[in-house]
Order: structure tokens, then C-alpha cells, then sequence
């Protein structure tokens, strides 16, 4: 174990331990916690986090990918300072212009969003999402690619985390959590991500039963789609009658301002978002097909200008249900707004890709100078660390990499002031500009050098 960790984080152990007594593992979402202990933060701005002990990080984790503009962004904390001094309120509980503004705005950008619903987080849209499909096909299985993560919930809570398997064996069914009813796995079918050929027979066996094939586009936000695989999937869902979704929680505005279906011109049946849409508050939205999108519009049917007291709306059997009491809220709907308006600004991009590709090699040179085998896998500005000599394309060739080294040297990174999740992705805002992606290279060149000195 790294001594320094523990030397440099006491009062992050000391808090870590209270927090258990009171908070099962002492933290509000399994996927924040990491052995020995997870860090407490107390402060941040631009591309650093600062915790308990005063100590500096640069972060690279960025609220799992969510503060693409980095920590306290002045156009987003002042759009959000503004709306809330403008309302008089925090919130209406009504419907407010920005939710509109917003959806235009989402529908100008993604070829495949004409009309747009919000929820309070990327799990209800993904959820909402096959609810949709579900509806629109009559069908009731989904299907979804092993590794693949759209939230926390039953349904999609499958193959998240697989075991190892031979290459040529389908993936396997297998659920991620205690608790899941019978009824998911019985009815979810897992793709193997990036091979097409085993996905057509996967997908031709069940073609009268899939109602929906979900996906990240870039799985796991950064291992990218063979352009190939990608309009593949796209043929034979339109071909079988499925829906296709898109999950761009982690790709939407990061992989581009259209998402992935923009970077690869590949568009779904229905998009979920999230992330970088709330601008560092809690969001999520699906938008698609107008057609099926309307499924949920309690105004299906009825004539809103008639006063005709005979004329019947429709039953809520008919309508598909879809509800949240803080859905487009409109604080979060300012931060967002003021993120996207920051986005388009042009050059942004360019400027957060070449960062990032910085980096990579710089990471890459260290690592090969210090004779650890490894590369960095990535699209965008999110990229990941992969310790093996080949080139990976999917979860199966990630779970074969050196794993426990790569644990040894996050937490060594961690050390050395560069904040991740271990074993997690490396995610870069505007915020991480030359002079701290320098400063990283030297910090993370430490770090290896003491996993090299073992
Ligand atoms: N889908 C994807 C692709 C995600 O990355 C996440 C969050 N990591 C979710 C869905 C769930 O989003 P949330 O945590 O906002 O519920």
C-alpha cells in the first residue's frame, strides 16, 4: 500500500470512518468509493479539487465526466446566480420558457431529437427510454451490450461487470446486483459490443421479441465504435422493427456538440442525456422520433383549443406514464443552457481534443520509458489507461489487461495530486489548459516512477 496516500490524507480516513458509521460504506453511491479509502474534498476551481488536508489535485475524474467546463465556471455560476435572483423562487412547479428554449436548442443539434421530455438524472432517461420503445413495439425484451452502463436500476443492471469468457462464447446474462427480480434476466439479451457478426445472430434469433437495443455509443465513454459495427446495428434494428438508443449521457456534448451521432452520422430512434446537459446539477433527457416521443403527451387526442365538454381525452391506459416533480428545472435548465451557449463558442472542441491527445502521448512516452506495457484508449476529451500490448475494443480485452497494476498506479496518481476514480476513465475540461496538462505529466512520470520501483 502506498504509505504516502495514508500519510498525506489523515483527516480523509478519519472522516471516511465516521461516515461509515452512519452511511452504509460511509458513501451515497457504491461508485465513490475505492480501497483504502476515498478522498474528501472540500473545495475546487478550474481544474483542481482540493481536500480535508489542503491538498491540491488535478482532476481528472470532473464529476464522472459531468464539468466539461472544469470547477465554478463564471458563465455557469452566473447564470445560475441570475435565474434565481430573476424568479424570486427556486423553482415554479410549472412550465417555464427555458424548458422549451432548451429542447429547441437540443433538437437544432441532435439529427436524431425532434421532441424532447427531461428527468433528474441519466438513469431515468434511459429509463423513460425503453418505456418508449417498450410502448412503441408491443415487445417486451431489451437488449444491451456487455459493459455497458445506463444506470442503476433493475432492467439494465446486467453484464454491467462480465466475467471473463472465450471469444468466440456469446456473452452471458448475468446480473450486476442482489436484489434484481427474475423477470430482467430472463428477459434481456446481451450483445457483445464492436462484433457485429455475433450481434446479427444474437439479434436475428430474437427478432420477434426485442422491443429496444440500447447502447453506449462509445462504451464506457471511451472505447469507440468501429464505424462498421455502428451502422451495422443501426440496419438490422430499423430491418427487425427495434428501437435503437442511443445512451449519450457520457458522449453528449463530449464526444461534440451533436454527440456521437453526430461524430459517426449514425442516428438512433431515441437518445438519452445527461452529464454535461446540467452543467454540473442533476439532469437527465431522452428526445427522438416525434411519433414515439408522443406516447407520453397526456394531449394525445384531444383538441386543447374545443371547449366541447363531450370531447374525451385519453385514458391513462393509452398514455405512457412519465412524471418528476423537479423535471426541468429551471436553475439546472440555466447552468445547462449557459454550458451548451459556452460550448459553441468555436474552437472549443479543437481546443479540449488537442489537450487531450497532449496527454495521451505524454502518458504514453512515460509509460514506455519506464518499460510498463500499456497505451491510453479514448475519444474526445474522455480517454482511459489500458495496461496490455494489445489494442483493446472491448470490455472482454479490458477485463484480460493488467488490472491490479493499473489499481496500484492510480492510487500512486492519486499520490502524486492527479484525482481519479480508480480504474476509471480520465475525463479534460476547458479548464485543463498547457500549463496543467504539463504539470500532470510531471506529476504522473512520479507516480510511475514508484509502481516501476515496485
Ligand atoms: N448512462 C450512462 C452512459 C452513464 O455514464 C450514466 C452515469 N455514469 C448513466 C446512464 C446514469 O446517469 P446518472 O448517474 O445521472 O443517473
Amino acid at each position: 500500500m502506498e504509505t504516502s496516500y495514508l500519510q498525506k490524507t489523515p483527516t480523509s480516513l478519519q472522516l471516511h470512518n465516521e461516515a461509515k458509521q452512519f452511511i452504509p460504506g460511509g458513501v451515497t453511491a457504491n461508485i465513490k468509493f475505492f480501497a483504502p479509502y476515498p478522498i474528501v474534498m472540500n473545495r475546487a476551481g478550474g481544474a483542481y479539487l482540493y481536500d480535508v488536508d489542503q491538498n491540491p489535485y488535478i482532476d481528472y475524474n470532473l464529476c464522472y465526466g459531468a464539468l466539461i467546463l472544469g470547477h465554478g465556471n463564471e458563465r455557469v455560476t452566473a447564470a445560475v446566480r441570475e435565474q434565481l435572483a430573476t424568479m424570486g423562487t427556486t423553482i415554479f412547479g410549472t412550465p417555464h420558457r427555458l424548458e422549451t428554449e432548451m429542447a429547441k436548442l437540443l433538437i437544432d443539434l441532435y439529427p436524431g431529437i425532434e421532441s424532447v421530455r427531461y428527468t433528474n438524472s441519466g438513469l431515468e432517461a434511459t429509463l423513460l427510454a425503453i418505456r418508449l420503445a417498450t410502448a412503441w413495439t408491443g415487445r417486451k425484451k431489451l437488449a444491451k451490450f456487455e459493459g455497458h452502463y445506463h444506470g442503476g436500476y433493475d432492467q439494465v443492471l446486467i453484464s454491467v461487470h462480465p466475467s471473463e469468457r472465450e471469444r468466440n462464447h456469446p456473452p452471458a446474462v448475468k446480473p450486476d446486483s442482489l436484489g434484481l427480480p427474475d423477470y430482467y434476466t430472463e428477459n434481456t439479451v446481451v450483445l457483445p459490443f464492436n462484433d457485429l457478426e455475433q450481434t446479427a445472430e444474437i439479434l436475428k434469433k430474437h427478432r420477434h421479441e426485442i422491443a429496444a437495443v440500447i447502447l453506449e455509443p462509445v462504451q464506457g465513454g471511451y472505447l469507440p465504435p468501429d464505424l462498421a459495427f455502428l451502422r451495422g446495428v443501426r440496419e438490422l434494428t430499423k430491418e427487425y422493427g427495434m428501437v435503437l438508443i442511443f445512451d449519450e449521457v457520457k458522449t453528449g456534448f463530449r464526444v461534440g456538440l451533436s454527440g456521437a451521432q453526430g461524430r459517426y452520422g449514425v442516428t438512433p430512434d431515441l437518445t438519452a442525456l445527461g452529464k454535461v446537459l446540467g452543467g454540473g446539477f442533476p439532469i437527465g433527457a431522452v428526445g427522438g422520433q416525434r411519433e414515439i416521443m408522443e406516447l407520453c403527451s397526456p394531449a394525445r387526442g384531444a383538441d386543447i383549443l374545443s371547449n366541447d365538454p363531450h370531447q374525451s381525452s385519453p385514458s391513462d391506459t393509452e398514455i405512457l406514464f412519465h412524471s418528476g416533480t423537479y423535471n426541468g428545472h429551471p436553475m439546472i435548465l440555466a447552468a445547462g443552457l449557459a454550458t451548451i451557449r459556452s460550448l459553441q463558442q468555436p474552437g472549443t472542441y479543437a481546443q479540449l481534443e488537442e489537450g487531450t491527445m497532449k496527454l495521451r502521448r505524454g502518458m504514453e512516452e512515460i509509460l514506455d520509458r519506464f518499460g510498463i506495457p500499456g497505451h491510453t484508449v479514448g475519444e474526445g476529451s474522455i480517454f482511459n489507461i489500458v495496461l496490455a500490448d494489445q489494442r483493446v475494443k472491448q470490455i472482454q480485452d479490458v477485463l484480460r489487461s493488467d488490472l491490479s497494476l493499473r489499481k496500484e498506479l492510480d492510487v500512486a496518481l492519486l499520490s502524486q495530486g492527479i484525482y481519479i476514480k480508480p480504474l476509471n476513465r480520465f475525463s479534460l475540461s476547458t479548464a485543463h489548459r498547457s500549463e496543467v496538462i504539463h504539470e500532470t505529466l510531471e506529476r504522473f512520470e512520479q507516480g510511475v516512477k514508484r509502481l516501476a520501483k515496485g
